[in-house]
């Protein structure tokens, strides 16, 4: 184990068992090799031409590389109360009420550890970049989406937080409890100083920050439309839930007088700069109309399941035009961060939802990889091409549950999800031998377990 990640200024992955470039053409190679410049991708193709040296150099005969999948919707708090008994079988608004008050007790360090363990499952994963909706901030603490910064560069994960936010409590007709919200004025103004502190527009990017009020039943419209305002001014993206269960639906004609799409549009929101996690109760006709603006979805499966939600109209919105990506989105209501995982749940909801032909194991890859990357608004990573960003993933064929596997690059999401082998993100070797190279997780799980048991009231011993 090793404090600091070894970053080689030049990498070679040859004789690769498969390749999965998810490029355009979506091609596939055999034996190929991937040629890694100071974090970038310069050469992907069969051979490598006579005479090409490295620094570094990987033989990669059992392996899948693929790359690095990205997350796009996420509440890596909530590792915090996986699990949780008193709502492991209720619905969305129920289950919110159970966790808040739990959520209520978050704290810098507990946030700190809470993203260490989410974005190590991630990594493990095969995950490379991921987002956060991180929307709870209990009083007096102001420095929740800081300490997760602090995290991911840590770990070593690409990360786009968004900075979330609550304003409508109970007392103004919100689901949250008044102890929980904030300030309009408090909330832009830390949207502000996020932005300017570690917001990085620039190609190959480690850091990107979005701003995402929680959701319609959460925030007012007046916070909807200054959010959309401010996020024109810098230059950077939207992130919401939406349209994720019936509650919303009938909460957003109850109190707006329309559906949640509406309302969306009537705030500013209805573009491309925009995301939305969930998305299950759209109609035709506003499948259409957000694929028209090319507003993107981050596609749950796992926690739309898990908490009864309904199907998302993912292949729809896809064919109409909408980016559409993968979310874990949890760690509460999945309870997992594991996007192979998700990347094989989208694949069998589909299914069940449309039928096998509707959706190809590459289709399900492609969300989990292109389709994150234009959701998060980046033509840099995605895909294993030259000029993209060396994110990369590679999959071990030997092993079980691989075996006895004719087309191995459907068996990464036919076969049951596995621990990636070898992880590579911006270059850096974060993940080697199935182990996570930049930290030691040992001791972050015993101090994570320590912050469960006292935001639950209680843990098993272990
Ligand atoms: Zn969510």
């Amino acid at each position: 184990m090793t404090k600091t990640r070894h970053a080689p200024s030049t990498l070679i992955i040859r004789d690769i068992h498969t390749i999965i470039t998810m490029d355009p053409q979506s091609t596939t190679l055999r034996g190929g090799f991937i040629y890694v410049e100071g974090g970038e991708i310069k050469q992907v193709g069969n051979r490598p031409p006579a005479g090409l040296r490295a620094d570094r150099t990987l033989n990669a005969r059992y392996a899948v590389a693929m790359p690095g999948m990205i997350n796009t919707h996420h509440h890596l708090c909530q590792t915090l109360t996986r699990a949780c008994t008193a709502a492991a079988d209720l619905e969305l608004f129920d289950w919110l009420r159970t966790l808040y008050p739990l959520w209520g007790r978050l704290e810098e360090e507990s946030m700190h550890v809470a993203a260490l363990v989410g974005m190590a499952e991630l990594l493990l994963s095969g995950c490379t970049t991921t987002t956060d909706h991180h929307y709870l901030f209990p009083r007096g603490q102001t420095k929740l989406i800081d300490a997760e910064i602090a995290a991911a560069r840590k770990i070593g994960i690409r990360f786009h937080p968004t900075r979330g936010s609550m304003s409508r409590g109970k007392s103004k007709g919100g689901l949250p409890p008044d102890s929980e919200v904030q300030s309009e004025d408090e909330i832009l103004e830390d949207c502000e100083r996020l932005i300017r502190k570690y917001h990085d527009p620039a190609p190959g990017s480690m850091l990107r920050i979005a701003l995402a009020p929680c959701s319609p039943f959460s925030v007012s419209e007046e916070l909807m439309r200054q959010t959309a305002i401010m996020a024109e001014r810098h230059q950077v993206r939207m992130h919401t839930h939406l349209a994720e269960t019936r509650d919303e639906q009938d909460y957003c004609v109850q109190h707006f007088g329309k559906r949640p799409l509406d309302f969306l549009a009537d705030v500013g929101w209805l573009g491309e700069t925009t995301w939305v996690a969930h998305g299950i109760h759209f109609n035709r006709s506003e499948v259409k109309r957000l694929g028209r603006a090319h507003v993107g979805l981050a596609h749950c499966p796992s926690s739309n399941m898990r908490l009864g939600s309904g199907i998302a109209p993912a292949l729809a919105l896809r064919r109409a035009g909408s980016p559409v990506g993968l979310g874990v989105d949890g760690s509460a209501s999945n309870d997992s961060s594991h996007m192979l995982a998700e990347a094989r749940q989208a694949l069998l909801l589909n299914r069940l939802a449309h039928g096998a032909a509707a959706i190809k194991t590459r289709e399900a890859l492609h969300m989990a990889t292109v389709g994150g990357a234009e959701c998060l608004g980046r033509d840099d990573i995605g895909s294993l091409a030259a000029g993209k960003r060396a994110d990369i993933a590679l999959f071990d064929l030997r092993d079980v549950g691989y075996s006895g596997a004719e087309d191995v690059a459907a068996a990464i999401v036919l076969c049951a999800p596995t621990r990636v082998e070898t992880l590579i993100v911006d270059g850096h070797m974060v993940v080697e031998n199935h182990e996570l190279r930049t930290v030691a997780l040992d001791p972050i799980l015993t101090r994570h377990r320590r912050f469960a048991a006292k935001m639950v009231g209680s843990l098993p011993l272990l």
